[in-house]
C-alpha cells in the first residue's frame, strides 16, 4: 500500500515535518486534512470555524464548489501551457479583472511577493534611468523576495539580511508632511498597501491616497497599491483603492484571486504597461491554465452570489459585534477595519487568545503582537459570525 493512501496520525505528520521540513515556520499543532466553506478539520476530528481561511487566500471559502469543479474540467483539458503561447483562461481572467478596476494590462505570476517584484521591476523601465528610488510606509508588508523585502520597512523582517537593496525609503504611513520631505525627482514610485494587513489593519486616509497621487503626478513617479490583500472584494469593492477618490498607475494582487491556487497578477495602465517589452521580465508558471481557470471562477462566483455586498454588510455587523465586546473586555482598545478585513487592537500580546480560540474551535489570527485579525470569507453567515464572536467573548472572559 502506498503510505499517502492511509491517513496518518497528527504525530506521525510532525515527525516527518521535523526529519524532512525545513522549520521555518512555528506551526500550530494540528494536521489540517479538509476544507470546506468556513470550516477546517483536522486529524484527530475537529472541525474548526476558520475565520482566517488560508492566511487571507480562501476568501470564498475552502474548496467553493464552483472553483473545484473549474479546476476539474481545467485539469481535463490543460494543465500547463508555458508563455510561448496562448491560452484561453489567462486572456479571459485579464479582461476580468481588467473591467473591474481601471482598464489595465495584467501580467500574471505565481504569489503576491511577484507580483510586487513585477511592479517596482516595471516601475524602473517605465521611468527614467535617473529614477531609482521607492517609497515605502512604516509598517508595510509586500512579500520576501530581496526587493519586496527591502519594500517591507519592518526591522524585525530585514534583521540578518543586510544589506538590502538600494534607493528604498521608508515615510511613517498616512504622514502627508513625511511623504512630501520624501520625495525627489529620483522617485521611480510609491508603494503603499490600501489598509495595511500585515502591519495590524491601518487604513490608508483619503488625504493620504490623494497625496500620493499628486506627489507622484508632480514628479513623474508611479502610484503602486499593493492589493494583495485587499483586492478581490475583501473589503467589499473588487479593490481596496475603490473606497477612495483616486486612481493608482499599478496595484498588484494575489491571495483571493485564486481560490486557494497559487496566483499573482499585476496590472498597470496601458501607457505604463507597454514598457514590459519582451526579455524584461518573465514567470514560468505566470498566467497558467489551472491557476487562471481557478481564479476566473473566483470571480464569477463573486459576481453570481452579491458577495461585494456581502462583505460589505457582514462586515459591518462583525465589526458592531466586536465593538460591543469592548465594553465588556479592557484588554480591547479599539475595532477598526472596512469590509471583512477586521482588526482587534489589544492593550496586551494576542498569541495566547488565538490559541485559546483554537481549542474552542475557532481560527483567528494575531499580527502585531497585539493586533486580533478577524478576516472571514466573503461567504459566511450571521450565525457563523456570531458563534466566533461568542467564542472569543468567552476567551476572553475566562482569560480576565
Ligand atoms: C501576503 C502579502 C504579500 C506577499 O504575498 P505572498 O503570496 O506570500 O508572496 C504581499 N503584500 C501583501 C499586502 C500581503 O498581504
Amino acid at each position: 500500500m502506498i503510505e499517502q493512501e492511509r491517513i496518518m496520525t497528527t504525530q506521525e505528520t510532525i515527525d516527518l515535518f521535523d526529519k524532512y521540513v525545513i522549520a521555518n515556520y512555528s506551526r500550530l499543532e494540528r494536521v489540517i486534512v479538509k476544507g470546506e466553506g468556513c470550516y477546517l478539520y483536522d486529524a484527530d476530528g475537529n472541525k474548526i470555524l476558520d475565520m482566517f481561511p488560508g492566511w487571507a487566500v480562501s476568501g470564498i471559502g475552502h474548496c467553493h464548489p464552483k472553483v473545484v469543479e473549474a479546476i476539474q474540467k481545467q485539469a481535463g483539458q490543460l494543465l500547463h501551457i508555458d508563455n510561448t503561447f496562448y491560452s484561453e483562461p489567462q486572456g479571459k481572467l485579464a479582461k476580468l479583472l481588467s473591467e473591474r478596476a481601471f482598464g489595465g494590462k495584467c501580467f500574471f505570476c505565481n504569489s503576491g511577493a511577484e507580483a510586487n517584484e513585477a511592479a517596482l521591476k516595471l516601475a524602473r523601465l517605465h521611468t527614467t534611468q535617473e529614477k531609482y528610488k521607492f517609497i515605502t510606509a512604516e509598517g508595510s508588508f509586500h512579500g520576501r523576495t530581496f526587493a519586496t523585502l527591502t519594500a517591507t520597512a519592518q526591522p524585525k523582517h530585514h534583521e540578518g539580511f543586510l544589506p538590502l537593496l538600494p534607493g528604498f525609503v521608508y515615510v511613517p504611513f498616512n504622514d502627508v508632511a513625511a511623504l512630501e520631505s520624501a520625495f525627489s525627482d529620483e522617485v521611480a514610485a510609491v508603494m503603499v498597501e490600501p489598509i495595511q494587513g500585515e502591519g495590524g489593519i491601518n487604513i490608508a486616509t483619503a488625504e493620504y491616497m490623494e497625496a500620493i497621487r499628486r506627489l507622484c503626478d508632480e514628479n513623474g513617479a508611479l502610484m503602486i497599491l499593493d492589493e494583495v490583500q485587499t483586492g478581490i472584494g475583501r473589503t467589499g469593492k473588487w479593490f481596496g483603492y475603490q473606497h477612495f477618490d483616486v486612481e493608482p498607475d499599478i496595484i498588484t494582487m494575489a491571495k483571493t484571486l485564486g481560490g486557494g491556487t497559487a496566483i499573482g497578477a499585476m496590472m498597470a495602465k496601458e501607457e505604463v504597461a507597454a514598457s514590459l517589452i519582451p526579455g524584461k521580465h518573465a514567470s514560468t508558471f505566470g498566467g497558467n491554465a489551472l491557476a487562471c481557470a481557478a481564479a476566473i471562477a473566483v470571480i464569477e462566483t463573486i459576481e453570481e452570489n452579491n458577495l461585494l455586498e456581502n462583505a460589505s454588510q457582514l462586515g459591518q455587523y462583525t465589526k458592531d459585534k466586536l465593538g460591543r465586546l469592548k465594553q465588556k473586555h479592557y484588554i480591547i482598545d479599539n475595532v477598526r477595519g472596512i469590509g471583512l478585513m477586521i482588526g482587534v487592537q489589544l492593550t496586551s500580546p494576542g498569541a495566547g487568545i488565538v490559541d485559546k480560540c483554537l481549542e474552542k474551535g475557532l481560527r483567528i489570527n494575531c499580527t502585531c503582537d497585539s493586533v486580533l485579525r478577524f478576516m472571514p470569507p466573503m461567504i459566511a453567515t450571521k450565525d457563523q459570525i456570531d458563534q466566533a464572536v461568542d467564542i472569543l467573548d468567552s476567551v476572553l472572559s475566562d482569560s480576565a
